[in-house]
């Protein structure tokens, strides 16, 4: 069976899935950790400066690269190398939304999300995989907190990354990439219609995933 869970930058969605893969025995993968990797290696190739040749440059880069998870979707190999923590960095979150416009990103990525799922229980997570990666998911979930909220936890993880983040200028990046995500062309960031909405502003880890494990388990008791 599959389970979508989509939502906007640092809502809490991986941290979930992740819980509620290892407890239900479940596959697990990080849809924006690949359009993360893609827009590492543009960043190789470019230096963050966009031109009107990067559909090509993408397309290349596409072609090239080989994407694995180990430890149940928590490290990611890129082309051979573990790049778990430099996909995470604040270079590649503020050029990702750009990458991930891409109609060449999308098709491949989206591809290659089908082929991990195939004959899996899975639950994947990212923006677009209720609506058009698996739109026959049996259970979708949309996670949503505040602006603030999602800065402040992405704040933690770039400290524990090294990095010495400002809140504010946070906030603004989260903001801009949720307006990016939201209003692409293909495949935008929204909530399918049979969607569980659920608001993680207030509520413990604990809470969000006992929200959802029941509602998996219906499917897997028949
Ligand atoms: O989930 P995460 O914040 O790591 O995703 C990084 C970016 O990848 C998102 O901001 C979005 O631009 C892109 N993404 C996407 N479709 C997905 C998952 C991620 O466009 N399914």
């Amino acid at each position: 069976m599959k389970v979508a869970i989509d939502g906007p930058a640092a809502s809490g969605k991986s941290t979930t899935a992740k819980i509620i893969a290892d407890e239900l025995k479940f596959i697990y993968i990080d849809s924006g950790a690949m359009y993360r990797a893609c827009t590492l290696k543009w960043l190789e190739k470019t230096a963050a400066s966009k031109s009107d040749a990067d559909e090509k440059i993408l397309a290349g880069i596409i072609n090239d690269l080989k994407i694995e998870f180990t430890d149940n979707g928590k490290t990611i190999f890129v082309n051979g190398k573990n790049l778990s923590n430099e996909i995470r960095s604040s270079n590649v979150s503020q050029n990702v939304s750009y990458v991930a416009s891409f109609e060449v990103v999308r098709n491949a990525l989206v591809e290659k999300q089908r082929e991990f799922a195939l004959g899996n229980n899975v639950i994947m997570d990212g923006r677009d995989i209720g609506t058009v990666v698996f739109p026959d998911a049996e259970v979708k979930i949309f996670l949503n907190a505040s602006a603030e909220t999602r800065a402040q936890r992405r704040m933690q993880d770039l400290k524990n990354l090294g990095e010495e983040p400002d809140f504010d200028l946070l906030v603004a990046e989260i903001k801009e990439r949720d307006r990016l995500d939201s209003q692409r062309k293909i495949a935008p960031l929204t909530k399918a219609k049979d969607a569980i909405e659920i608001s993680t502003d207030d509520k413990t880890l604990n809470e969000v995933t006992q929200a959802i494990i029941p509602e998996i388990k219906k499917f897997i008791a028949e």
